[in-house]
């Protein structure tokens, strides 16, 4: 049957917990490997503490809930969005118990196409880090692609700028050289600038790969409409509904407009989620009611 797929996300809030149950879906549906799942604790609400369970037993899939504590001695983060973004990142190390050789991050929001073994088993050439490097092909966007320009332009000397919503961790590199202690000291100077790490999770790996450093996957990892034209859509491995500067719209719109198996994944998480629960299915919940960040 193959050697477990170990996935990590994190979720807060109801509807990214909604998008978590529908991206733990859409992997079960695109692989016969057994399939873990680590969910960092600190946000889940007991909602989805209730129904995980029950989805784990009717899916068949293992799961694991973890947290670490915050450091006394690193910078804080005040911020919900931020502390997330932070516990994206800084504890890879410490965070899974030591047998655990290698886990792949996904977004909540993300939605997969393929069998991710073939990522987990991907020889990323001894880095402790892979990601897929931003799109350029969506040439609309040319002017928000700021990695181009000025400050990363210089710091990156050439390599590329990386999408944080998907990416694999060699759990064992990346203990053996010290990558979390070097992305701690990049974390601790940085972020002592508030100008700096506005997008924490992405901007502080982008940083470090002369450290710490980053093999790239190819492109058709990570697809997302913002950045990808429509032309490479149909070879995407996962969608992630990343935030479109440009257009802002809302993620639950986005992800009925971009995504054609997406309303009978949500459709099945929902009706699953109330059986457990007791409840009905709203089933024509109005796109307009539901918030967005
Ligand atoms: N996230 C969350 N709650 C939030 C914001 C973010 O749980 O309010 C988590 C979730 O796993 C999400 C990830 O952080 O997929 C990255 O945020 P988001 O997908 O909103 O960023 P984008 O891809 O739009 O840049
Ligand atoms: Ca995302």
């Amino acid at each position: 049957q193959g050697k477990t797929i170990n996935i990590f996300s994190i979720a807060s809030g109801h509807l990214y917990e909604r998008f978590l149950k529908i991206m733990i879906l859409s992997v079960l549906k695109n692989t016969n490997r057994p399939v873990k799942f680590w969910f960092i604790k600190n946000y889940l609400s007991p909602q989805f503490k209730d129904v995980i369970p029950h989805m784990a037993q009717e899916y068949n899939f293992e799961y694991e809930l973890i947290t670490y504590k915050w450091p006394t001695w690193l910078h804080k983060q005040k911020e919900k969005q931020r502390i997330i973004w932070a516990y994206k990142i800084l504890f890879l190390d410490v965070i899974f118990p030591l047998s655990l050789e290698k886990v792949i991050f996904v977004d909540a929001d993300q939605i997969i196409r393929t069998d991710m073994g073939e990522l987990y088993d991907m020889d990323i050439k001894g880095r402790p880090l892979a990601y897929t490097p931003f799109c350029d092909n969506n040439r609309e966007m040319d002017g928000y692609r700021f990695w181009r320009q000025g400050f990363w332009k210089e710091h990156l000397r050439g390599r590329p700028y990386h999408i944080s919503a998907l990416y694999v961790v060699d759990l064992v590199k990346f203990r053996e050289t010290a990558a979390g202690d070097n992305l701690r000291v990049f974390y601790e100077t940085l972020s002592k600038d508030p100008n700096s790490l506005s997008n924490l999770d992405q901007d502080l790996p982008n940083y470090a790969q002369h450290t710490v450093p980053i093999f790239s996957l190819p492109q058709e990892w990570l697809w997302c409409e913002s950045w990808c034209g429509n032309a490479t859509k149909s070879k995407a491995k996962t969608i992630d509904l990343c935030n479109n500067p440009m257009t802002k719209e809302p993620k639950l719109q986005g992800a009925r407009r971009i995504v054609t198996e997406w309303p009978d994944l949500d459709l099945e998480a929902r009706k699953f989620t109330a059986k457990i629960l007791g409840e009905d299915v709203e089933l024509n919940e109005p796109v307009a009611a539901a918030t967005d960040k």
